[in-house]
């Protein structure tokens, strides 16, 4: 199953870069496909400056602040977070420097909506779209409480928390962004302050740029969910503004799903209130840290791990060592 699903990636990406280099002959304006499958993330991406990319840029004269995306084609979201990061009082923690991990091939002006199917658990993946006027939707929310995300439950915490529910329905793609409403695709099990101040902030930000510009911003947000939970420990949130080359909008961060002063089962969606008098838990984290630059693997423990930006995450050993990546000599993964 795994190993079909790479191997239409592969073929995929082959098509593209055979796509690629035609529309570059013909001197179109975008390398980008509209595809959205173009989009799947593939762990073959070729390393290629943006800088050096003279298609990449809009035509635009370069901004001050170009921040320029690293890779020709999407790293995987899944794989292009590190460790899921521990969650120290902030309701969202940077990666990769903020810059996503879009592939410049990905730059478009054209929209475009995509939304992952749900595994085999029922659990949503990334949703990926363009967003730009043209998709913001016209009319108010319509409901929505039809639809159970993984590890849902209506539970309420009245003295805890303003809205009293823990749980939202949380949209991955805000209503307001793409008019997405009611899809199961789109819909996770997320905590009222994941929901409203970690996400929204960035939602906002996204929304006001459009508005203000009329210009698209590549926009992806992959729920992260530890082996097989049902509520997913966080949300990867990418941005970056096509037409202006991300100085309007550029970000990627990692959204904590949690609701301070409760505990949440992230297997089963269940929760309780959190006891002051306990000690905090120890995290423990589970597959390898891969260095990006040295290709060297450690275990989460080692002391030289590489620097958060080179990070990348391995769930099996296996996978580390097909992705080409030695063992560390100090912690001896
Ligand atoms: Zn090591």
């Amino acid at each position: 199953m795994k190993k079909r699903f790479f191997a239409t990636v592969l073929i995929t990406v082959v098509i593209l870069i055979g796509l690629l280099r035609i529309a570059r002959r013909e001197e179109s304006q975008f390398v980008g496909s509209s595809d959205p499958k173009g989009a799947v993330p593939t762990p073959l991406a070729t390393e290629t400056d943006a800088a050096e990319d003279p298609q990449a840029a809009a035509p635009l004269p370069e901004p001050e602040k170009t921040q320029h995306l690293d890779q020709e084609t999407s790293i995987p979201p899944s794989a292009s977070i590190p460790f899921i990061p521990f969650f120290s009082g902030a309701p969202y923690q940077e990666i990769n420097g903020s810059i996503p991990f879009f592939g410049v091939s990905e730059l478009t002006t054209e929209a475009f909506e995509y939304y992952s199917p749900l595994d085999e658990l029922g659990r949503c993946g990334f949703a990926y779209a363009n967003i730009c006027e043209e998709l913001m939707p016209t009319e108010p929310r319509g409901e929505i409480g039809m639809v159970k995300p993984t590890g849902w439950h209506t539970v309420r915490y009245d003295d805890l928390i303003e809205d009293r529910y823990l749980f939202n329905r949380c949209h991955l793609i805000g209503y307001q962004l793409a008019g997405e409403n009611a899809n199961p695709q789109n819909l996770i099990t997320g905590t009222r302050y994941m929901n409203v101040v970690g996400m929204q902030p960035f939602e906002d930000r996204v929304t006001e740029y459009v508005r203000r510009t009329g210009n698209h911003v590549l926009y992806r947000v992959t729920p992260i969910f530890s082996g097989e939970n049902l509520v997913a420990s966080g949300v990867l949130m990418e941005a970056y503004s096509v037409e202006d080359a991300g100085t309007g909008v550029t970000f990627c961060v990692f959204i904590f799903n949690v609701q301070p002063g409760i505990v949440i089962d992230y297997a089963s969606g269940e929760s309780s209130r959190e006891d002051p008098e306990s000690a905090p838990e120890e995290r423990t984290v589970e597959g390898y840290i891969g260095n990006l630059r040295s290709q060297v693997f450690h275990l989460p423990t080692c002391p030289n791990l590489p620097a958060l930006k080179n990070q990348i995450i391995f769930l099996t050993r296996e996978e580390a060592v097909d992705a080409g990546y030695r063992a560390c000599g100090n912690c001896h993964p």
